[in-house]
């Protein structure tokens, strides 16, 4: 057998059967309520459709990728484990059979599918899914216990003893978390029995170790574990799965963050940040204030004190520097993708306990200049690290080649960038991105178009309902319009109430009732806040790159193999002198091409455009800028 695929469906059939059988878009499954009531909801990704076609056609590629992928050397490594005959071509990188991570990737290729298939209606990857999770609950059977994996479970032994393996609970979460999302997101029953037996072969494993050797054995990376212990808690009721989930919690971690104390100097950074995820989670399912206080204190020190002007951090994978020391983090290697994904994640809790602007400030650039610009849209590949020193290039992951953790976290980042863009409450909504698309508001009774043209800096939301409707549209104020922003609905300035960062526009919407805001993006600087001569360049919310062109560049360069490249120390790279401390001394906005500028008046002039468009060139984020001298 070559293959388990048995769907080859074309373009146009697949379209066609997408369209006849969307997802059912009720709330997911849920057994014990948040004992914190949730100040904002997101929507269901059923209800969200993308309509701006850059976005679109990234999910596109990532769907691709997704479908050519072969479920039977997905599995392979899982039947080998667990003595199942296989014959597959065994995959390569972070996927290899005797790599320690192995079946990580599984596990975000079914969240990534359970994520497109709730989000677009996606059957076929739905089917793929399903095919996944039947295959892997036959595995799970041959090994006895509930235990499941593409390793044998003498990795958790070599854990209990102490001795060296790489992240055996790491590639559990993975797993675990893409059968829960199957389950949630696209209805798969039989995925819910698998976590479950897989969450009691986890149960009996941390029993059976005091908290002594379990502080001990959670110094080696375990994902999220407690987060989706608790997500399981919550969907099942079960309070074994939440007794388990506490376990988990990293109290090493967690005790000095809850003291607002920043100890976060030398931990590598994507080890940490789906623990604190969970503790969000143990907040909302029990309402101990602490398990708060620990993940908005880490958000803010993330995201205020440790994140460069893209809203990514980590270098070399590491905080390696005190609080608002960056400006000597910049490499090759800054900026790990998953960071940002769970830096994403976790934005989301934050926000729905206290639903303010400055949230979506992050979230927006993080999303714009740290997820959208790592794919390569000409094959759906994503990658590994942001180099953020000047005069690197962006790397990504070779095709069957590679499968880092950034790859998995890459399909499920772009299996779901209609993400966020509303939340709600009973009274209203939140618009928290600037993205054309289309909600469908079902209690309610309506739809919303969003126009949005960034480069214009204007936005229009236009309503379609049966009767008309109170409600609350809250639209955030970005910083970067620097109270510029204006408001009008059906073309005459509205009634507007500030609030949170939002604009409220409260009244009884009808039919036709179009909201236009105005968005008026500038030139701004994002300097290192300990080199104020080291500085991004920004335009509204997207950082600019300088293109330093392809010179010495080949393909070869730019792909990664097993792991992400050494990369060759670049050329020297340009400094700018400025008139004045406004960018626009120095910097004009090009002709004709929207959102592309250039340098004047330097020795050597550049071209600058988003971060997010930068494919395969050279670049640079910071500069080094001098002021000339009057
Ligand atoms: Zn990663």
């Amino acid at each position: 057998m070559k293959s388990g695929d048995a769907m080859n469906l074309t373009r146009r059939q697949f379209i066609t059967a997408s369209a006849m059988a969307p997802l059912a878009a009720a709330a997911g499954p849920t057994s014990v309520k948040d004992s914190v009531p949730a100040q904002a909801q997101p929507f269901d990704l059923g209800s969200v459709r993308l309509t701006d076609s850059a976005l679109l056609e990234l999910m596109e590629r990532n769907r691709d990728f997704l479908q050519g992928l072969e479920t039977d050397r997905l599995l392979h490594t899982f039947r080998l484990t667990a003595g199942i005959p296989t014959s597959a071509e065994p995959l390569v990188g972070w996927e290899k059979p005797d790599v320690e991570l192995r079946g990580h990737f599984t596990g975000h290729f079914l969240s990534g599918c359970a994520l497109m298939s709730a989000g677009t209606g996606d059957t076929m990857l739905r089917g793929k899914g399903n095919l996944v999770v039947a295959e892997l609950a036959k595995c799970q059977k041959a090994n006895g216990k509930g235990y499941l994996s593409a390793f044998p479970p003498s990795f958790f032994d070599r854990l209990k003893a102490g001795q060296k393996v790489w992240a055996p609970w790491y590639t559990l979460h993975k797993i675990m978390a893409g059968l829960l999302d199957m389950y949630v997101l696209a209805r798969n029953e039989q995925a819910l029995d698998v976590v479950r037996g897989m969450a009691g072969w986890t149960k009996q494993w941390t029993d059976s170790l005091s908290d002594e050797d379990m502080a001990r054995v959670l110094r080696v990376e375990f994902g999220g574990m407690n987060e989706v212990l608790y997500n399981l808690y919550a969907v099942t009721g079960v309070k074994d799965y939440a007794d388990a989930a506490h376990r988990f919690d990293h109290e090493h971690l967690f005790a000095p963050l809850a003291d607002g104390r920043d100890e976060l100097k030398g931990l590598h950074v994507n080890t940490q940040i789906p623990k604190i995820v969970g503790a969000a989670r143990r907040y909302e399912l029990t309402g101990d204030a602490r398990y708060r206080r620990i993940a908005e204190f880490f958000w803010t020190q993330v995201t205020q004190h440790r994140s460069y002007a893209t809203g990514g951090t980590s270098n070399d994978e590491h905080w390696r520097s005190d609080p608002d020391k960056l400006a000597g983090e910049l490499g090759y290697s800054t900026q790990e993708c998953c960071c940002t994904y769970n830096m994403l994640k976790l934005t989301r809790h934050l926000f729905a306990w206290s639903p303010e602007a400055r949230y979506f400030d992050y979230y927006e650039r993080a999303f714009f200049n740290g997820i959208l610009g790592t794919m390569n849209p000409k094959n759906g590949l994503t990658m590994y690290y942001v180099p953020l020193a000047t005069g690197y290039w962006k790397v990504f992951a070779s095709p069957r080649g590679s499968f880092w953790c950034c790859t998995g976290t890459g399909v499920e980042s772009f299996s779901k960038l209609a993400d966020s863009i509303y939340f709600h409450d009973e009274d209203g909504l939140y618009v928290n991105l600037f993205v054309a698309s289309e909600l469908d508001w079902e209690e309610k009774g309506i739809r919303l178009r969003q126009d949005t043209a960034l480069s214009r800096g204007e936005m229009r939301l236009r309503i379609a309902t049966a009767k008309p409707v109170q409600l609350a549209l809250r639209i955030r104020e970005p910083y970067w319009t620097d109270g510029k922003m204006t408001v009008a609905v059906n073309g005459k300035p509205a009634a507007v109430v500030r609030g949170g960062g939002y604009w409220v526009v409260d009244r009884f919407w009808e039919n036709g009732d179009e909201l236009r805001a105005t968005l008026p993006m500038s030139l701004h600087v994002h300097p290192m806040p300990d080199d104020d001569t080291l500085q991004a360049i920004m335009y509204g919310p997207l950082v600019l790159a300088g293109d330093l062109g392809r010179e010495g560049l080949t393909e070869e360069m730019r792909r990664g193999g097993d792991n992400p490249p050494q990369m060759p120390k670049p050329p020297a790279a340009p400094e700018f002198v400025a008139e004045s401390r406004d960018p626009r001394s120095w910097i004009e906005l090009a002709a004709r091409t929207p959102l592309t500028f250039r340098t004047k008046g330097q020795s050597r002039d550049i071209s600058m455009l988003p971060l997010s468009r930068i494919a395969d060139q050279r670049y640079g984020v910071y500069w080094r800028v001098t002021q000339k001298q009057a």
